[in-house]
């Protein structure tokens, strides 16, 4: 479910009922509801006409419809949209009758509480989703369509290229974790995708996200192996996921969550079968969970089981900040080829959490104006330049960036076309579209965030000439520091800030450099040629190793 309020149909006769769940429903924050009520069969068939609803929440009983007759004429209308049937205690039999004929789900009227409401419908959605959605996902059909159109270019051998379109391990569970107080239990949808078994240990993040699915976390998966590829790092890509929205649990929900995640997906993970970091949505502290959860479970500290972890146990200098300082490393050599001076451009970020804050901090550190930055809530405009040290700050009180004194408030997409120099999307995938990509005003895109461009976009930032930083070289810094974390780890030994920062800029130079010759002798763009490279090494990886048995 994304931030959108949930827009639920609701049909019932009975006003008295209609105000109790309306009632219900708008205390509800996260997730929130739109509401719309109507009292007829043939009101509610028009309405889903209209589109744009969620849920139907359904009363049987109604004046120009009664029984089952109303379940089956609105779910002809709606076979996509899930349906929860309300019911009375009398009614009960037929209730689960419409159960039985596909609704998802009965509450008993007289029994409705806010609990039990929004979960029922928040499952019923879920339910709905991961029986039609897992694989079919926007993000994966982009990534298997980028993996082809390189492989095209480079004649990747066939028998590789139908290997290499879908990852190699993928497992999913219902997990269950509970509440903080009552016994209250919530099951969640989570995932591990394993990419790539042949080149060395999986390694990939793990996201906690309310829009999570297989599809997208293939996708990850996916980009993740390209990413350990062109760095020449000893990994195939995996990536981990969990549906469920972090912001909406306390922290010792988010550790039970984390713990139950780990313990369910024991068996695939582990220093030299598929190490975890953090993505969207968790942290350090969810990487020491998962270290502490691994390590009772073997009986004894298996700190390489994750990377991104504390300093304290085992973490790596360097390694919080290493997407956003790679990001910036990497713009720094696009100024050089493209003849700017770094210290004369403007910045704008989008994404203000890991990446995306110490992106622009660093952006800051070589003398560019940052002149908007974002979170999920808002953006923040100034063109005079932004004082970002403080807006980390303020971020650190205040949660967001909302309401902040340093400019004026933006919104997202609005941000996404501001003229200006360097445009790092930092956040989420798909923000540069077919829709906005002609209206994008920047020289350099850095794409700290994975699969922020859909394929349509690309092809209209390469007419107009924009030099793309494509996300599995722009983001690879974090994946490379993990990489320094895992060798510390197995040789025991720390190394000093100054030679991780230094060992960074020359792998990420390094295939700058690959990546930018690639693209002028195959005359393709710079995903394309990053893609190139990568290909070239997984694939000969993979026709050395063969085919067991
Ligand atoms: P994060 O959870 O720390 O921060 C995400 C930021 O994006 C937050 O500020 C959030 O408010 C904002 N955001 C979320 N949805 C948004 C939306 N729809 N519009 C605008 N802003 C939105 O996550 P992160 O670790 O910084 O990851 C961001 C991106 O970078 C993801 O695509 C991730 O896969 C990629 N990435 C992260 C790492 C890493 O080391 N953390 C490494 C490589 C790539």
């Amino acid at each position: 479910m994304s931030d959108k309020p949930i827009t639920v149909l609701l049909v019932e006769d009975n006003p008295l009922y209609s105000r109790l769940i309306k009632r219900l429903l708008d205390q509800s924050k996260r997730p929130a509801f739109a509401v719309v009520i109507v009292d007829r069969l043939s009101a509610a068939l028009q309405r889903l006409a209209g589109g744009g609803i969620d849920i139907v929440l359904l009363d049987l009983m109604l004046p120009d419809s009664e029984a089952l007759d109303t379940f089956y004429r609105v779910r002809a209308h709606a076979l996509d949209i899930p349906i929860v049937i309300e019911s009375a205690l009398d009614d009960v039999s037929m209730a689960a009758k419409a159960v039985e004929g596909g609704a998802q789900d009965y509450l008993l009227k007289d029994r409705i509480n806010g609990v039990s409401l929004v979960r029922s419908i928040r499952y019923a959605i879920e339910r709905t989703r991961a029986r039609a959605a897992e694989w079919s996902s926007a993000t994966f059909h982009l990534a298997q369509q980028q993996f082809l159109k390189a492989a095209h270019i480079v004649d990747l051998d066939d028998n590789v290229r139908q290997r290499l379109l879908f990852p190699e391990h993928a497992q999913i569970a219902a997990l269950p974790f509970k509440r903080d107080g009552g016994n209250q239990i919530e099951t969640v949808f989570a995932y591990r995708v394993q990419h790539v078994l042949g080149m060395g240990p999986t390694k990939g993040g793990l996201r906690y996200h309310q829009d999570v699915g297989l599809g997208e976390v293939a996708a990850l998966a996916m980009w993740m192996t390209w990413k350990c590829a062109l760095m020449n790092l000893p990994y195939g890509g995996a990536k981990g996921g969990v549906r469920v929205d972090p912001y909406a649990l306390s922290s010792d929900e988010l550790q039970r969550l984390t713990r139950r995640y780990t313990s369910e997906f024991i068996n695939i993970i582990g220093p030299e079968k598929d190490i975890l970091a953090p993505d969207m949505g968790t942290n350090e502290q969810t990487m020491a969970w998962i270290m502490d959860t691994y390590s009772q479970h073997v009986g004894h500290s298996v700190p390489s089981v994750v990377t991104g972890k504390p300093i304290v146990l085992g973490g790596s200098l360097g390694r919080k900040e290493a997407t956003g300082r790679g990001v910036v490393y990497l713009v720094e050599e696009s100024c050089r080829h493209l003849g700017l001076d770094i210290g004369q451009c403007t910045a704008v970020v989008q994404g203000f959490g890991n990446v995306g804050m110490h992106a622009a901090l660093f952006l800051a550190e070589c003398g560019a104006k940052v002149v908007a930055v974002s979170d999920v809530v808002t953006g923040v405009y100034n063109p005079d330049g932004l004082p970002v040290a403080e807006l980390r700050d303020y971020v650190a009180e205040h949660g967001s960036l909302k309401a902040c004194p340093f400019g004026e408030a933006i919104e997202n997409r609005a941000m996404l076309e501001l003229p200006c120099d360097i445009l790092a999307p930092c956040a989420m995938q798909h923000q540069i579209t077919a829709d906005n990509a002609r209206r994008i005003d920047c020289k350099i895109l850095a794409e700290g965030a994975n699969g922020p461009t859909t394929l349509e976009a690309d092809e209209i930032l390469k007419d107009r000439r924009i030099f793309v930083l494509p996300d599995i070289l722009a983001n690879a810094g974090g994946v490379t520091v993990s990489y320094f974390e895992w060798v510390q780890g197995t040789q025991n030994y720390m190394w000093p800030l100054e030679q991780i920062n230094d060992r960074l800029r020359d792998i990420l130079t390094d295939a700058f450099g690959r990546t930018l010759r690639r693209a002028e002798t195959a005359k393709t763009d710079m995903r394309t040629a990053a893609m190139i490279e990568a290909l070239q090494r997984v694939g000969a990886a993979n026709l050395l190793r063969g085919i067991f048995p």
